[in-house]
């Protein structure tokens, strides 16, 4: 896993130590282990792990300036995107949040175990999560839900003036544009969409940016049965 980290981040351009790439296997590792008793990943090829997972969430750092940030990681999972970027920036700031408590579990037993403790896990839904209103200066997401959708689960959680990194796949015109006005009436704007391919892959991903540009309404966001039910369409 090393050597595919090492060179592939290398050809995004994202900077990295020797200790930090050892720190992203070993935290791969440890996710493939424990994928035999809990489920936490579809992915089971430790070089895909390296590329799907770790390179594909340092991606984002080549989108947007997380030095110093608060960063929340909204339906986390085993800890993507945040974790990589909480290893390779050591100055975010970086809270995971997941519906499934033993993901959770999972986040936060093995940052402990490899030195990232202050890392904090969250086991709840994004909706319900009032004291979490504005205090984020970006919003990652990856998998979770489709943009009208995670739009309302992301955007009350960062501050004005913050971002929203929604990972998607590369044909998300349509997803986007969906999208626009459950963005727009939760006080963001979609800055653009940024595909990359995934190095040693002809896979390309995209990141559509939102920023966040004025409070969302107090009303929003609302429980999950409504947001299914009536997602903001326009
Ligand atoms: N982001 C991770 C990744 O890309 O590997 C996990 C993706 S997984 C397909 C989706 C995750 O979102 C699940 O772990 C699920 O529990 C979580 N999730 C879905 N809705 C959520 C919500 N409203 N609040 C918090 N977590 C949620």
């Amino acid at each position: 896993m090393e050597d595919i980290l090492r060179e592939g981040l290398a050809a995004l351009g994202v900077t990295a130590t020797e200790e930090q790439i050892g720190t992203l296997a070993a935290y791969g590792r440890r996710m493939l282990a424990a994928n035999e008793v809990t489920n936490l990943t579809a992915i089971r090829d430790p070089a895909e792990t390296a590329r799907l997972h770790f390179l594909d969430s340092a991606a984002l750092l080549t989108m947007a300036d997380f030095s110093g940030k608060a960063v929340a990681d909204v339906g986390s999972g085993a800890g993507f995107p945040g974790v990589p970027l909480r290893v390779l920036r050591p100055d975010v700031r970086l809270t995971c949040l997941d519906s499934v408590g033993k993901k959770m579990d999972f986040v936060r037993q093995t940052c402990a175990d490899l030195g990232l403790g202050d890392v904090t896990c969250l086991w709840g839904r994004a909706e319900e999560m009032p004291q979490l209103r504005e205090q984020f200066d970006v919003a990652v997401s990856r998998a979770v839900a489709e943009l009208p959708l995670l739009a309302e689960l992301c955007l009350p959680l960062v501050k004005p003036g913050g971002l929203f990194l929604a990972m998607k796949k590369p044909d998300c015109d349509e997803e986007a544009a969906r999208g626009d006005f459950a963005v727009r009436t939760l006080g963001g704007r979609i800055r653009e969409i940024r595909r990359y391919t995934l190095p040693g892959t002809d896979v390309v991903h995209a990141v559509v940016v939102v920023e966040k540009i004025k409070p969302a309404p107090p009303q929003y966001p609302r429980r999950w049965a409504q947001i299914k039910k009536k997602p903001l369409l326009g």
